[in-house]
């Protein structure tokens, strides 16, 4: 009984299953198109969403480049041309860039603290990597400026 049944059932699925069969070309066709397509949105989609997140990645990297920098050692990188360590005396702060900032009691760790605590501060509230200026009016001394004009701040750090 059972191998009847069996026989009967792919004797009925054979006629409707060939005829599915011829048809199948021009749907899968279609299909394969409109899957193309949206493949296509997809992933375009994705590349924006990408390059949004490399350019995030990139201010991240900067950043930590920076703190990593500030931990390294007693050194301090400075912050306006990021290539130099800053020369931290008792009276001033100077760099070979031409920054040059008058302070009192400054020592590297204090430098380091500052700009740390400072940057620190800033990413918690905004992921852009801050810009750091040297001001300097007429007669008002040079001071170091971190400004921001991603969320439009900024602090003066010397
Ligand atoms: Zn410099
Ligand atoms: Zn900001």
């Amino acid at each position: 009984m059972e191998q009847g049944g069996q026989r009967l059932q792919e004797g009925l699925l054979g006629g409707p299953g060939e005829e599915a069969l011829s048809q199948m070309p021009e749907e899968p066709d279609e299909l394969a198109v409109l899957e193309e397509i949206q493949q296509e949105l997809i992933l375009q989609e994705q590349l924006v969403i990408e390059e949004y997140e490399r350019s995030l990645q990139f201010d991240e990297e900067c950043l930590n480049a920076m703190l990593d920098g500030l931990d390294a050692s007693d050194k301090v990188i400075c912050p306006v041309c990021r290539k130099n360590n800053l020369t931290v005396r008792n009276h001033a702060v100077f760099c070979q860039c031409g920054l040059y900032i008058s302070t009192q009691g400054m020592t590297e760790e204090k430098l380091q603290a500052l700009l740390e605590h400072t940057l620190t501060e800033h990413s918690h509230r905004c992921f852009h990597n801050p810009e750091f200026t040297v001001t300097s009016g007429m007669e008002e001394e040079a001071s170091l400026l971190m400004s921001c004009p991603v969320c439009d701040s900024w602090t003066i750090l010397l």
